[in-house]
């Protein structure tokens, strides 16, 4: 499985475009906000040869969203996620207003395609993903590993020396901190650890050195 990486958006969130030898493809949190960004991240598809197999959230904080709606237009799919999070699709251009994204006149309020729980699976090309339900920084956060590839992408989750916060709608300290011991610390330590901002890191490095969790 090869991972290809975009930041987007003023918040800098990381989309990321999962893929193997047979041109399936997977986005995770498409997250493509201005035109320009868009037509990167569908160029980078279209000029690739990709199918697009699945587009799924690790959750659905309004920074992780502003693409679907473009990719489900272009490519034959929809947007999966864990239905604790689909409160969070109210509002979304209050929300873009509060924190001084310019209005460009785009409502970004995705539809709801599927909802996705612990353990689904997800496959694509020769590949297989694992919903992980880790709870806390939202009510639906989903987590997604490959053991194969050895790599879980953990959303705002987990990050590298640090841990989502846990202040907004639905966050739990508690939750969260008990979903990432048991969940993601468990995963072998040399599991490359893609986070939704910011670098990637590994779940032994974190297991170590996370001032958040030890
Ligand atoms: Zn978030």
């Amino acid at each position: 499985m090869q991972i290809k990486t975009f930041q987007l958006n003023p918040l800098e969130v990381n989309t990321y475009v999962l893929f193997d030898e047979t041109k399936e493809c997977v986005v995770i949190d498409a997250a493509c906000y201005y035109p320009n960004e868009t037509e990167l991240l569908i160029n980078y598809i279209v000029d690739n040869g990709f199918t697009v197999k699945h587009l799924i959230n690790t959750h659905l904080h309004f920074d992780h969203i502003f693409g679907i709606n473009a990719l489900v237009e272009k490519f034959d799919v929809k947007a999966a996620f864990h239905q604790e999070d689909e409160f969070l699709l109210e509002g979304i251009p209050q929300k873009l207003a509060m924190f001084g994204f310019p209005n460009n006149g785009v409502d970004y309020t995705p539809e709801v395609g599927h909802y996705l729980n612990d353990g689904d699976i997800i496959t694509f090309g020769n590949q297989q993903l694992k919903a992980l339900y880790v709870p806390g920084h939202s009510p639906g956060s989903l987590c997604y590993y490959s053991e194969v590839a050895n790599c879980v992408f953990t959303g705002d989750v987990l990050f590298q020396a640090s841990i989502g916060r846990t202040d907004l709608p639905g966050g739990d300290y508690d939750k969260l901190a008990h979903g990432i011991r048991t969940k993601l610390f468990t995963l072998p330590p040399e599991t490359a650890v893609y986070p939704g901002h910011g670098p990637k890191t590994t779940i032994g490095f974190e297991k170590q050195h996370n001032p958040f969790l030890i």
